[in-house]
């Protein structure tokens, strides 16, 4: 069995799906604004938005679960988040208050053109969550395993995709700081504890998958040794 990965969006805020005959696994979900993008590359592949079997995200933040709502509401699609941030998707807690730690003018004005065009504005939260724990391997197109990885947010995973030879790291690292413009793999800014997350993301080590996916930026194209190797 032939299991795909569809990058869709940019390099800004990026989605991720798994592909397989079985249907399809949403890694993170956009921003609200995102539902007819997804709708139109599903297309492209001949698939539609019913044909997504779960969605799995990275973490709580309010620029990772845009369409996770509608999808759940609308095509009861379930949406899976580590337990310690289920209270960020879900809305029982605020948004987490994190200053950024260094920005400049021209590239934060284009993520929050991009994401204000895409919706940012009108969170939409999750109304009903499925819990994951360190450990998972959930039963959805791919069999994603989830990696608890601290850090970012308490409940940050990495999500590893043998099939496709892949890890999803969401927020822990960026690999195009969203607010500097800065290219090259580094830990992500807003985040709660970065020497959490270095400390967490040693837990990689030593898996085979040579590609890694951001929220946000490019592919890094390595494993997670030599990720961690590369960090600035
Ligand atoms: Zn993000």
């Amino acid at each position: 069995m032939t299991t795909r990965l569809l990058r869709i969006g940019d390099d800004i805020i990026a989605v991720h799906a798994i592909v397989t005959e079985d249907g399809v696994t949403l890694i993170d979900a956009g921003l609200p604004g995102d539902l007819r993008m997804l709708r139109a590359a599903l297309a492209a592949e001949g698939l539609s938005l019913g044909d997504i079997r779960g969605i799995v995200l990275t973490h709580g933040d309010s620029d990772h679960i845009g369409v996770a709502e509608r999808l759940r509401t609308d095509h009861g699609i379930p949406v899976h988040i580590h337990e310690a941030d289920a209270a960020l998707a879900t809305g029982r807690t605020r948004a987490r208050g994190v200053k950024a730690d260094a920005w400049r003018l021209w590239p934060t004005l284009g993520f929050l053109w991009a994401g204000i065009r895409r919706g940012m504005l009108r969170t939409r939260h999750v109304a009903d969550v499925r819990t994951l724990a360190d450990g998972d391997v959930l039963e959805l197109p791919g069999r994603p395993e989830i990696i608890a990885i601290p850090g970012h947010t308490p409940g940050s995973v990495a999500i590893r995709v043998p099939g496709v030879d892949a890890l999803f790291l969401g927020d822990a690292i960026t690999t195009r700081h969203v607010l500097t413009g800065a290219d090259g793999a580094r830990l992500a800014p807003f985040s709660d504890d970065k020497e959490a997350t270095r400390q967490s993301l040693e837990k990689l080590r030593g898996l085979p998958e040579e590609r890694i996916f951001p929220g946000h930026g490019p592919e890094f194209r390595g494993t997670a040794d030599d990720l961690l190797d590369a960090l600035v």
